[in-house]
């Protein structure tokens, strides 16, 4: 059954948020890349942080999270993927049928960013098409997709009735497959007039999402 209803996580799916995390509480890695994740760690950042803070006192949940109230929640720079997934998916579902489902941290201030971000980096017709929540297998139905880099996620809404796609990162399990290649794949497997409607950004070793694809699909 194609899906119908997407809804999108936005911590590192439609932002950059663990490696620019790392490098906010002083991990010495790029935070513009994933080469310094270890797919060993998982997902982990408290992990990752620690192994990549081997001298330092280690972090506890506590003083990891501590490190980030609303104005970093709010301020995380969009995923290379962003406008291409946004657009793929507005082929898709239609605009009116995709919604941002994130789970915040134990912090209001976690939500409270989260709202920000939508506000700032979204198109408006976004602006009120979203969840911030814990449980996202609540809104599992048999005609809804999941979009998200989590595996316990991805495998949850799945067990209660809906569509996952994994967002390749190094800390799951298709930590191994190219990213693009396995979102562009997903989106030509639904569409088959996808190929002519957008051009992936960057497959073939381009690595900046391609300009003028915001109006594509008005
Ligand atoms: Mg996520």
């Amino acid at each position: 059954m194609l899906p119908t209803r997407i809804f999108l996580d936005l911590d590192d799916v439609l932002n950059k948020f663990t490696m620019p995390a790392l490098a906010h509480v002083g991990c010495d890695i790029d935070p513009t890349s994933f080469n310094d994740f270890d797919p060993t760690w998982g997902f982990d950042i408290l992990k990752a942080a620690n192994a990549l803070c081997p001298n330092w006192e280690p972090f506890t949940l506590a003083s990891f999270w501590r490190a980030f109230g609303r104005k970093e929640w709010a301020n995380f720079p969009v995923s290379d993927e962003f406008q291409w997934l946004l657009n793929s998916c507005k082929a898709l579902v239609g605009r009116e049928n995709i919604y941002i489902l994130t789970t915040p941290i134990l912090d209001p201030d976690c939500a409270a960013g989260k709202m920000e971000w939508i506000y700032k980096y979204c198109p408006k017709w976004l602006h009120r098409q979203y969840l911030i929540g814990p449980c996202k297998h609540m809104c599992a139905r048999p005609n809804a997709l999941l979009i998200d880099d989590s595996d316990e996620n991805v495998n949850k809404f799945r067990e209660h009735g809906g569509q996952a796609l994994l967002v390749p990162r190094p800390w799951n399990s298709l930590h191994e497959v190219n990213t693009m290649k396995y979102l562009e794949g997903y989106f030509r497997t639904c569409n088959p007039l996808y190929q002519l409607s957008i051009e992936p950004p960057f497959i073939k070793g381009r690595n900046v999402v391609a300009s003028g694809l915001g109006g594509a699909f008005g």
